[in-house]
């Protein structure tokens, strides 16, 4: 199902407090919590994405960093 640009929600950093506009998608995975296919995802603008990457990537849980309009279905 494709939705146009004005139906789409709009992607929102998931940084505490932050509500820039999204344009990474961190793909992450806790094993302790979810099966090894499963992914969660934590959207991230551009001021973000590291150090959220980096949170993630300290604990062994990012999988994969995509832009976030190609998030696969599916996750969160
Ligand atoms: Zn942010």
């Amino acid at each position: 199902m494709h939705e146009d640009a004005v139906s789409a929600p709009e992607l929102i950093c998931s940084a505490k407090g932050c509500r820039a506009s999204a344009t990474s998608a961190l793909l992450w995975n806790n094993p302790r919590l979810h099966t090894p296919a499963r992914r969660k995802v934590w959207l991230a603008c551009p001021a973000h994405t590291e150090s959220l990457a980096e949170f993630l990537s300290l604990r062994g849980f990012l999988r994969d960093t995509v832009p976030a309009d190609t998030i696969p279905e599916g996750v969160g």
